[in-house]
């Protein structure tokens, strides 16, 4: 129920004539009968002109009959009506118009006339449909993209993605840019939310995505941030921001497979350069070794012949031995001399687990021949060890290749037998450890010190073995820092540990 009219009819007559919409009043036939100022500017006609006219004088006649038919169909249930009419002013032009049509009841319930109220809302449906225009041609080349596309709110929602990023949820998992923005979190540290906090884009950024089962795969990412003002009713007012992140993200595991495989070969071929010179060491330092022992006894022999005889005669055959003495330090020394040094070779952090991983696939072939399980353990993380790259990798080729050596011992003397690797790797406080075993021959707890002695081999020395593997291991190792023992309670074949220190410093 409306409160009492105290206001004079003149107030309602001169609020209607200076309102800015456009207002006019129809009888029940949509004749018009009056129509104010605002309706002139709007129309382009003259209230002179219209009244006594009926309002489908203003149609351009391309709104749709249902739509009439909807508005009257109200109309007639003396409801109001609001929608838009494509409308025709004075001058011909067209113009679109939000119109609200009210019935007027009077008192025996019946409409007597009926409000008219509009305006000219061209503009802003050129400018709503300009924005969906755009959004569609932006929704249709983001989805287009062959890249990953999604937008995540201050949640972490996704709000917006395209169809590569809908691929990567069947392949990924349900939220493929959670595991995506968890991998480059983790790669970049404090970095990532330095850029957040700053704004600042994150470039080109490979994460690798492992996977229980599935071979690894490589995205390009990229994040960017951008503030959206709110487009709430509340925050007409006070402006409110909202904070999104755009991430896209590029597969490029085949291209990093094919980097993978060239690096592997270029490793492949400097190990097999290493090992070559290695042997040559080996050759020559067997040599030199074999000489070395029967050249001192003979020199002994001659300083003992020479207090002996005490300067009597015979100077000819002390000639003829010093010479021949001199000669043969002078072929050591040239042994020596011929001994490849070896390649000096940075150092640089390195992650076992990386180093490791090479070699075993550098030596798939071989483990794959002798039929030998590999199982890997490697440690979730580890922290970096310096070292030089291909001896590492050369050492631990070289443990891997005795182990499979001991099974291939192993096998030649029984029959059926598991024949498996595992390879561990642990982080401790100062020192990355790796253990290898394996389920070969073993070597008895007596020869666990012995053997990493130069030319002390378990092996028929028939095969070419010089016994230098374990000795050169253990140079190698102790050139880093680090350590290399056999476990005495193993039974089962060899273990070896390796403990190579985090810093420079070494194992404390
Ligand atoms: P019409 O012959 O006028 O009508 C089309 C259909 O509408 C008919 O088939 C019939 O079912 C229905 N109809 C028409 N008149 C009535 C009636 N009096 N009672 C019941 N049903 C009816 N139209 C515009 O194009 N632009 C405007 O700005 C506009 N403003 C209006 C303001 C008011 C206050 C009112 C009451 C109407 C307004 N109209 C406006 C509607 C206009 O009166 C016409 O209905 C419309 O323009 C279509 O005109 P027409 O000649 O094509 O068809």
């Amino acid at each position: 129920m409306s409160a009492p009219i105290n206001l004079p009819p003149q107030v309602f007559r001169q609020a209607v004539e200076q309102a800015a919409l456009a207002i006019s009043i129809t009888d029940a036939q949509a004749n018009i009968l009056y129509a104010n100022p605002a309706f002139e500017r709007v129309t382009g006609y003259h209230s002179e002109e219209v009244v006594g006219r009926n309002q489908s004088l203003l149609s351009y006649r391309v709104t749709p009959d249902l739509v009439y038919e909807t508005l009257w169909a109200q109309l007639r249930r003396q409801r109001a009506w609001n929608g838009m009419l494509v409308n025709r002013r004075n001058d011909g032009s067209r113009y679109l118009a939000d119109l609200t049509i009210t019935p007027v009841v009077d008192g025996d319930g019946r409409t007597s006339h009926y409000l008219g109220m509009h305006r000219d809302v061209t503009e802003v449906h050129r400018l709503e449909r300009q924005v969906q225009n755009q959004k569609a041609m932006i929704e249709s080349v983001v989805d287009a993209a062959q890249v990953a596309i999604c937008l995540l709110d201050e949640r972490d929602r996704v709000v917006l993605d395209n169809q590569e990023y809908k691929k990567l949820i069947g392949d990924l998992g349900r939220e493929p840019a959670s595991t995506l923005l968890t991998l480059l979190r983790e790669q970049m540290g404090g970095a990532f939310d330095s850029a957040r906090a700053q704004r600042q884009s994150i470039r080109h950024r490979e994460v690798k995505v492992e996977q229980p089962g599935q071979p690894a795969r490589w995205f390009a990412c990229a994040v960017s941030w951008f503030d959206e003002q709110d487009a709430s009713a509340d925050a007409f007012y006070e402006p409110n921001k909202r904070h999104y992140l755009l991430l896209t993200a590029q597969e490029i595991s085949e291209l990093k497979r094919q980097q993978e495989a060239i690096r592997l070969n270029s490793l492949s071929a400097l190990l097999g350069e290493q090992e070559r010179i290695q042997s040559l060491r080996e050759t020559l330092a067997g040599a030199v070794f074999q000489l070395e022992g029967p050249l001192n006894t003979l020199t002994a022999a001659v300083r003992l012949l020479e207090r002996r005889r005490e300067g009597n005669g015979e100077e000819a055959f002390d000639v003829a031995i010093e010479t021949a003495l001199r000669d043969s330090r002078a072929a050591l020394d040239t042994l020596r001399a011929c001994m490849p040094d070896q390649r000096a070779e940075a150092i640089q952090p390195l992650n076992l687990n990386e180093v490791l991983r090479d070699v075993l696939k550098m030596s798939t072939a071989a483990l794959l021949a002798a039929g030998v399980i590999v199982e890997w353990h490697p440690a979730q993380a580890l922290p970096a060890v310096p070292g030089a790259a291909t001896q590492l990798a050369a050492m631990f080729r070289q443990l891997l290749a005795n182990a499979i050596e001991a099974m291939n011992d192993r096998r030649a003397g029984e029959h059926s037998y598991e024949r498996v690797v595992r390879l561990f790797t642990q982080a401790h406080a100062d020192h990355v450890e790796v253990v290898l075993e394996d389920t070969g021959l073993g070597i008895p707890a007596e020869w666990r010190y012995k053997v990493f002695e130069p030319f002390f081999t378990t092996t028929s020395a028939e095969r070419g073995h010089l016994g230098m593997g374990l000795s050169m291991a253990q140079d190698t190792v102790v050139r880093h820092g680090g350590l290399i023992d056999l476990d005495p309670d193993y039974r089962e074949g060899c273990r070896v540990r390796v403990q190579l220190p985090t810093a420079a410093g070494g194992i404390k």
